[in-house]
C-alpha cells in the first residue's frame, strides 16, 4: 500500500514537471513497467471517433509504422480494443487461452500476460493503458485499481498540458497580431503604468527599445493629449497630434480588474483630405457669390428697364426665386465649412431658455401666416450652458422652421424644454406633421439629404439639420430625432448644462 502511493506520488511529481505529452507519458510508463514488473507497455490516445492520434511504446525496438500497424490493430480488434468497447480495464492472464489477445506475424516479442485500463477524461475515454508481460499470470486483477488511478492522473495531466499548449498557442497568435499590426496598441493599468506596448506604439513615443516593465507612461512621453486621455474621466476617443505632425485617433477601451487599451490610429491622410474639401468648399462657394450677386443685380435692371409684361414679371420672381436658394446655399455651405473649423467657436455662459425664446419669437410670424398654433413649455429649473448663443440660435430655430415648414396648415408645433437626468439641457420640437419614414429617419441628419415627398414642394437645400448636428457636437451635445409617418416628428437637442453658471 505504501509503496503504491509512493509511485504515484512519483507518477504525480512526473506527470507535473514535464508539459510534452510524449515524454511525460513515456516517463509514467516506465515507472508503471518498473513496477509492476511488466516487460512492457504502450499507452494509446484516441480522438473523438476513436482513431488512434498517437502511441507511446515504452519499448523502442519497434519501428514507427510497424508499431502504429499493431496499435492500430489492437485498437480495433484486440485487447485494447475490448477496453473501450468495455469502457472497463481487465487482466489477460494467458494470452493462448483467451481470444481477446492477437498475434501477428512478426510480433517482436512474446506476450503471455497482459493488463489494461481505459484513460477516461469527463465521461469520454481518451485512451487506453496496457501493460504486457512475457510469462503467463504475471498480472492480478488486485493490480487494476492502481493502474485505474494511474490512468486517471495521466488523463488529468495530458488535458493540461493540452489546455497549455493550446493557450501557448493563442497567446502566440495574439502576440503576432498585436505586434504585427499597423496601429498603435498600448496597454496600461489603471496607475497609468505601462504593461504592453507594440513596436507601433514604441515608434510613435519614439522609444528605441522596450520600456522596463510598469514604467509609468509620464516617464514615457510627454505627448499631453496622449496623457490628457488616458486620465480619469476623460472622454474615451480624441485625436492626438504628434510632434512629426502626424495626428492619430485614439481610443481608450477600459479593461476592469486590469486598466485600458489603447489603439492609435494614423488619420493624417483624412485629416489631409478633409482639409482639402473644405478650402475647395470655402474657396468655391465664396467664388460663387459674386457671380450670383451680378444675376441678381441684372434681374433688377431688367426691372428698372422696363416696361415688362405680366409673363415677363412672372420670369423675373421665378429667376430671383431660383438665385435666392442658390444663395442660401452657398450661404449654409459657408457656415457649415467655418462650424467644423472647431477652434473658431467662442463659449460664453447663456441661458438656454432665452435662446428658445428668441428662436420662437422669430418664427412666429411664419408659424401664423401658416395658422399653425406654436406653443411652448418652459422648464422648472433654470438651464444655463456653456456656448455660443449665434450658433445655439442658429440651431433651435432650424429645428423650430423645420416643424412649422413641414406640418400643413392648422397644424400644431410644441416646444419642450427641460433638464434631464444627464445634466443636459433638452429641448424637443414636436409637430403633427407628416413625419419621416424608416428609410429618411436615419439619413436626414446628413449634408444635403431631403426626404424625397420633399424635393419638389418645400424650398430647401437640406443643410440645416447638418448644421444643427455639427452645432451640437461642437458644444459637447447631441440632436437626435424620434417620428412616426403620418404622425409626426420630435426633434431633440440636448446640450450639457454647465453647474454655477451666472
Ligand atoms: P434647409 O437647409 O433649408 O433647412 P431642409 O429643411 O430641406 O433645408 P434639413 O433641415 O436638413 O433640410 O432637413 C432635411 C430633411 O429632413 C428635410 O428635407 C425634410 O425632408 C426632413 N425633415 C426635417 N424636419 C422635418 C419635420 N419636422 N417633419 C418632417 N420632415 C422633416
Ligand atoms: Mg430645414
Amino acid at each position: 500500500m505504501q509503496e503504491q502511493l509512493s509511485l504515484l506520488n512519483r507518477i504525480s511529481d512526473e506527470l507535473n514537471a514535464d508539459l510534452h505529452p510524449d515524454r511525460m507519458l513515456r516517463r509514467v510508463l516506465d515507472l508503471t513497467v518498473a513496477h509492476l514488473n511488466a516487460t512492457t507497455g504502450s499507452v494509446m490516445l484516441l480522438d473523438q471517433q476513436n482513431r488512434v492520434i498517437a502511441s507511446i511504446l515504452q519499448q523502442e525496438d519497434l519501428s514507427r509504422e510497424r508499431a502504429v500497424s499493431i496499435v492500430g490493430n489492437i485498437l480495433t480488434d484486440g485487447f485494447a480494443g475490448w477496453v473501450l468497447k468495455n469502457g472497463r480495464g481487465d487482466v489477460i492472464h494467458d494470452t493462448r487461452l483467451d481470444e481477446r489477445w492477437l498475434v501477428y506475424d512478426n510480433q517482436p516479442y512474446d506476450v503471455r500476460s497482459v493488463i489494461g485500463t481505459p484513460l477516461r477524461r469527463r465521461q469520454r475515454i481518451i485512451g487506453v493503458l496496457t501493460l504486457v508481460q512475457d510469462e503467463p499470470n504475471q498480472f492480478k486483477e488486485a493490480d487494476l485499481p492502481l493502474l485505474e488511478a494511474i490512468a486517471g492522473q495521466a488523463a488529468i495531466a495530458l488535458e493540461n498540458a493540452q489546455l497549455f499548449r493550446q493557450t501557448e498557442q493563442e497567446r502566440i497568435k495574439l502576440s503576432a497580431i498585436i505586434n504585427g499590426t499597423q496601429d498603435a496598441v498600448l496597454v496600461t493599468n489603471s496607475a497609468n503604468e505601462t504593461l504592453l506596448l507594440n513596436p507601433a506604439a514604441r515608434e510613435i513615443l519614439g522609444l528605441k527599445r522596450e520600456p522596463a516593465p510598469n514604467q509609468p507612461l509620464i516617464e514615457l512621453t510627454d505627448n499631453t493629449e496622449l496623457l490628457k486621455i488616458l486620465s480619469p474621466n476623460s472622454p474615451s476617443s480624441g485625436e492626438i497630434p504628434l510632434p512629426d505632425g502626424r495626428t492619430m485617433w485614439a481610443n481608450v477601451v477600459e479593461i476592469p480588474e486590469m486598466g485600458q487599451v489603447t489603439v492609435l490610429q494614423d488619420i493624417s491622410a483624412f485629416k489631409a483630405l478633409d482639409q482639402l474639401k473644405r478650402d475647395f468648399v470655402t474657396a468655391f462657394t465664396h467664388d460663387l457669390r459674386t457671380p450670383l450677386a451680378t444675376v441678381k443685380g441684372y434681374i433688377e435692371l431688367v426691372r428698372m428697364d422696363g416696361p415688362i409684361t405680366t409673363r415677363q414679371e412672372e420670369d423675373l420672381d421665378g429667376m430671383t426665386r431660383a438665385a435666392n436658394l442658390m444663395k442660401s446655399l452657398i450661404e449654409d455651405l459657408l457656415e457649415l465649412s467655418r462650424l467644423e473649423r472647431l477652434e473658431e467657436l467662442k463659449v460664453e455662459d447663456v441661458d438656454f431658455e432665452s435662446i428658445v425664446i428668441s428662436s420662437i419669437g422669430s418664427l412666429r410670424p411664419l408659424a401664423t401666416s401658416k395658422e399653425i398654433d406654436l406653443i411652448m413649455d418652459r422648464a422648472d429649473d433654470s438651464l444655463f450652458i456653456q456656448g455660443n448663443s449665434v450658433l445655439l440660435t442658429r440651431a433651435v430655430s432650424n429645428l423650430v422652421d423645420n416643424a412649422i415648414k413641414y406640418t400643413p396648415s392648422g397644424g400644431r408645433v410644441s416646444i419642450n424644454l427641460a433638464r434631464n437626468d444627464h445634466d443636459q439641457a433638452v429641448v424637443s420640437v414636436t409637430d403633427n406633421g407628416p413625419g419621416l419614414s424608416a428609410k429618411d429617419l436615419p439619413r436626414v441628419f446628413e449634408k444635403f439629404y431631403r426626404a424625397r415627398s420633399e424635393v419638389d414642394d418645400t424650398p430647401g437645400t437640406g443643410l440645416g439639420l447638418a448644421i444643427v448636428k455639427t452645432i451640437a457636437e461642437q458644444h459637447g451635445g447631441q440632436v437626435w430625432v424620434e417620428s412616426q409617418p403620418e404622425k409626426g416628428s420630435t426633434f431633440t437637442l440636448a446640450i450639457p448644462i454647465v453647474e454655477n453658471g451666472i
